[in-house]
């Protein structure tokens, strides 16, 4: 009976077809009764139509007295009536409810998809809104410091925000987790409740929890999306607020700047904070900075950094340089501190240990000889070498490197710099490289004391480096030392036969004589000096000569002064570095280390260095490098300051004030750094009250774009001698219009420049390039010799032109053809494209890759200006 009182309220359908049992009627309110006079009703024949029927098709046959089942009473008939109308009431109102249930669900899902599509609009408007901004305060980048104020606040505000809005978070969620711990121990009393009052069939039980439960799941979903929505309405709202504020602050912040920003907002107010704390580092600050590097030192991102410049109205990327000053602001705008470091610090790696007393030790004296034009001094050289060579030493000289190494008869080794003149002297000087221990003053007894031997005194006192003066051709009947000794007496020198202290000795080169009392002399003076250095400590030196080899690359002639050089050592030498390929004794052989006052030959630079430039063995190939690159740069710097100081300007102010005197500005490059040296010293003395040369630069190696600049700066001609422009140069000087002048021969050289200068040459035999050839192969024709296989490149080749082999853009040789063949014929000329066989008259050495530049003289009028 129970269970039916149970069904009462679910078995709607069961009520009409009661009625056909007494029972029911004595109990009345239940119709479990009637399910049972039902059943018996089936066992009863009955219309079908009324059996099968539901509640609604009952409802005429309880009306219908004749239809009614036996037994009923017409109240009993009137109450389940009233009861079935009630139901169905119930019945009604809950369908009623369900339909308002899911139209609500619906206005809600539309609702959330209009918040979605104003939400997208807001983030687009705001992206749009961000964007001009960032256009605007591009504009307003000067006003930034005043706005850094506002936009601090800007952000702190916007930080409290974060922060209480995350609280309101945490808020909101507390409240949600105590509300559905409230919910849920409620529910599961009632679920208790209705299985203990129906059935033990979980089935039954479960059923109407189930749906309950999926109900408040989608009622937290949608105030979870609810919540999210009105997240984002805040976050839109306050974007709009930061916004306006970063408006005035000057900042500008892309969206997923924004996101991180939030994103380390929450964390540090969930107590990560500590790890985004700021670490504030000593920034060591250059005089320049490449902006990537200048991230790296503060450990800060490079596009932070970019950001950050562009804020102060510098557009650069991260691989452009920037000045220290700059630097300094984006150090201080990042939170670091600035440590001004002088670029010259990468220099600090150079070895400057003092050497201790113990470690020093005796090295040969290294000997300048000096002295006037014609008085001996490359006899005197020469003179010593060969003495040295017939006394035993084995080898011989084979090769002259800038400086050899002799034996005195008492045994102690004399370096002599094998560079005679005192221009070499002061140019090393010039540089910072003082190698000479003595100067020996060569005067020639029967020409005594003239202008260069007066100057050369004077360097030698300038360098105060001793002096030994010989006299030279005592040979000579002519000869007459005494006065040479009186005549110093006039410069300050006064030798010992004068009761002075400087050492005279008389000497012939030209015999031999006297030449070991020199060598004596120089090896007493060495020890009054007590010339030490410190063999065990990495090597330094002085570049006496430098020059590009052909087969070898650029080579370089140092003499150690400290240390001892070894093969594999790296090092860096004036704006070049390199790692010691190879080393070469004064007699050409190879060595594997060159100690204290030793000459040797270095291979495996990167580059022509100069003479006077300071070698330094360093520990690494990136100090080496660096080291070198600083210093390029440097030069550079100085260059184009010089170039820009000396050409424009003080040319045109020199111009205006002394309109009288005419320059010639020229640039010089050749091939080795005493021909360069020669051609300037030369240069600087031609001219006179109207004109002057003046060299603007001059260097070793090809003539690059950087020589055209400068060229075309100050409106100087280039002269090159025994090199060639490079590709690019060649172009640049034809699109400025400099003129690139190539000479072999210094007197040439001079001879064109004197002429030009002082503006005698009224027609000028000037060279003109008609054609470039390549030459791809080498052949070997018995009869005629080596013939090269080329391809005229550039203009023309022509058989009664002159030519000339290129070898690196080094000039190897100079001649005329000896044949010009296009496929087996003699040909006048060939035309760029073209292939065709050329022979040198007299030169053979030709290879693969050389280039033949072709060239015509014509006579040209030519004015000067
Ligand atoms: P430099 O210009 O000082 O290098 O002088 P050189 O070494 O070229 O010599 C100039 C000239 O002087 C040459 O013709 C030499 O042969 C000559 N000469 C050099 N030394 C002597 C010497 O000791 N005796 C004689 N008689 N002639 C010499």
């Amino acid at each position: 009976m129970s269970d039916t009182d149970g069904k009462k309220p679910l078995g709607l359908g069961g009520a009409p077809r009661s009625g056909q049992v007494k029972q029911s009627f004595s109990h009345g309110r239940t119709k479990s009764v009637v399910v049972e006079t039902k059943r018996k009703r089936v066992v009863v024949p009955t219309k079908p139509g009324a059996a099968g029927a539901g509640a609604g098709g009952n409802q005429p046959s309880l009306g219908d007295p004749s239809k009614r089942p036996a037994g009923i009473t017409d109240a009993e008939m009137e109450r389940r009536l009233a009861a079935l109308r009630a139901a169905k009431a119930r019945e009604a109102e809950d369908a009623e409810r369900r339909a308002e249930e899911e139209r609500q669900r619906e206005e809600e899902r539309q609702r959330r998809r209009e918040e979605i599509e104003a939400k997208e609009r807001a983030d687009r408007e705001r992206e749009e809104a961000l964007r001009l901004k960032a256009e605007e305060e591009e504009r307003a980048a000067r006003e930034a410091a005043e706005a850094k104020a506002a936009a601090a606040a800007a952000r702190k505000a916007e930080i409290l925000g974060t922060r209480s809005r995350a609280a309101v978070q945490a808020e909101e969620k507390a409240a949600e987790a105590a509300a559905t711990e409230a919910t849920q121990p409620a529910a599961a009393p009632r679920a208790n409740a209705n299985s203990a009052e129906e059935t033990r069939g979980g089935a039954s039980a479960k059923a109407p929890l189930s749906p309950r439960k999926t109900d408040r799941e989608r009622e937290d979903r949608d105030r979870d999306s609810r919540k999210g929505k009105g997240d984002d309405g805040r976050r839109s709202g306050k974007l709009t607020l930061s916004a306006a504020l970063e408006g005035e602050g000057g900042r500008t912040r892309s969206l997923a700047a924004m996101k991180r920003k939030q994103e380390k907002a929450r964390q540090k107010a969930m107590g990560f904070g500590q790890k985004a704390e700021k670490q504030s580092r000593d920034v060591q600050l250059p005089e320049t900075i490449v902006v990537s590097e200048l991230a790296n030192r503060m450990a800060e991102r490079a596009a932070d950094v970019v950001k950050s410049l562009m804020k102060m109205g510098m557009m650069v990327t991260m691989n452009q340089t920037i000045d220290a000053d700059t630097a300094e602001l984006v150090i201080d705008e990042f939170g670091h501190k600035a440590v001004r470091v002088s670029d010259s610090d990468v220099e600090q790696v150079i070895d400057t240990v003092e050497d201790k007393a113990e470690d020093l030790q005796p090295r040969p004296p290294i000997v300048t000889i000096m002295g006037h034009v014609d008085h001996g001094k490359t006899s005197l050289l020469d003179a010593i070498r060969k003495t040295n060579v017939v006394s035993g030493e084995a080898g011989g000289i084979t090769q002259h490197i800038g400086a050899y190494q002799v034996r005195a008869a008492n045994g102690s080794l004399i370096s002599f710099l094998d560079t005679p003149g005192h221009a070499a002297f002061t140019s090393m000087r010039a540089r910072g490289a003082q190698v000479t221990d003595i100067v020996v003053l060569v005067v020639a007894a029967d020409d005594s004391v003239m202008p260069q031997t007066v100057e050369a005194i004077a360097h030698a006192k300038a360098a105060k480096v001793p002096m030994i003066v010989a006299i030279n051709k005592c040979d000579k009947p002519a000869a007459n030392p005494q006065k040479v000794r009186t005549e110093l007496l006039q410069h300050e020198v006064v030798v010992e036969a004068m009761s002075g202290d400087v050492q005279d000795v008389e000497v012939s080169a030209l015999t031999g004589k006297g030449l070991d009392n020199l060598l004596e002399a120089i090896a007493l003076q060495a020890e009054v000096l007590e010339l030490k250095a410190n063999p065990t400590r990495a090597a330094m030196g002085a570049v006496i000569e430098a020059k590009l080899d052909v087969g070898r690359g650029p080579v370089a002639t140092v003499l150690v002064q400290n240390g001892t050089l070894r093969k594999g050592d790296i090092f860096v030498v004036g704006e070049k570095w390199g790692k010691v390929r190879a080393l070469l004794s004064d007699k050409g052989e190879p060595v594997d280390e060159a100690g204290p006052s030793v000459p040797v030959e270095v291979l495996g630079l990167n580059g022509t260095p100069e003479a006077g430039d300071v070698l330094n063995v360093v520990e690494t190939e990136a100090q080496a490098r660096e080291i070198a690159a600083y210093r390029e740069q440097a030069a550079k710097d100085k260059r184009a300051a010089a170039g820009a100081a000396t050409t424009l300007e003080q040319l045109m102010a020199k111009a205006k004030a002394d309109a009288d005197v005419a320059e010639l500005p020229v640039l010089v490059k050749a091939d080795v750094q005493g021909s360069s040296e020669a051609i300037v010293q030369a240069l600087e003395k031609v001219g006179n009250d109207e004109v002057r040369v003046r060299v603007l630069h001059y260097g070793v190696g090809a003539i690059t774009d950087s020589d055209v600049g400068l060229a075309e700066a100050s409106g100087a001609a280039i002269i090159g001698f025994n090199v060639r422009a490079n590709a690019t140069a060649r172009s640049a000087a034809q699109q400025k219009g400099v003129e690139i002048r190539y000479y072999s021969i210094i007197y040439d050289l001079i001879d064109d420049i004197k002429k030009a200068a002082s503006g005698l040459l009224k027609a000028e035999v000037r060279e003109n390039f008609i054609g470039y050839a390549r030459i791809q192969e080498v052949f070997r024709i018995t009869g005629i010799g080596n013939v090269a296989g080329c391809l005229v490149t550039e203009g023309v080749a022509r058989r009664s032109a002159g030519v000339r082999l290129l070898r690196d853009n080094v000039v190897i040789h100079e001649g005329t053809l000896k044949t010009l063949k296009r496929f087996k014929d003699e040909v006048k000329e060939v035309h760029s494209g073209q292939e065709c066989g050329m022979a040198f008259e007299r030169y053979e050495d030709i290879r693969a890759n050389d280039v033949i530049e072709i060239f015509e003289r014509e006579e040209i009028q030519r004015s000067l200006t």
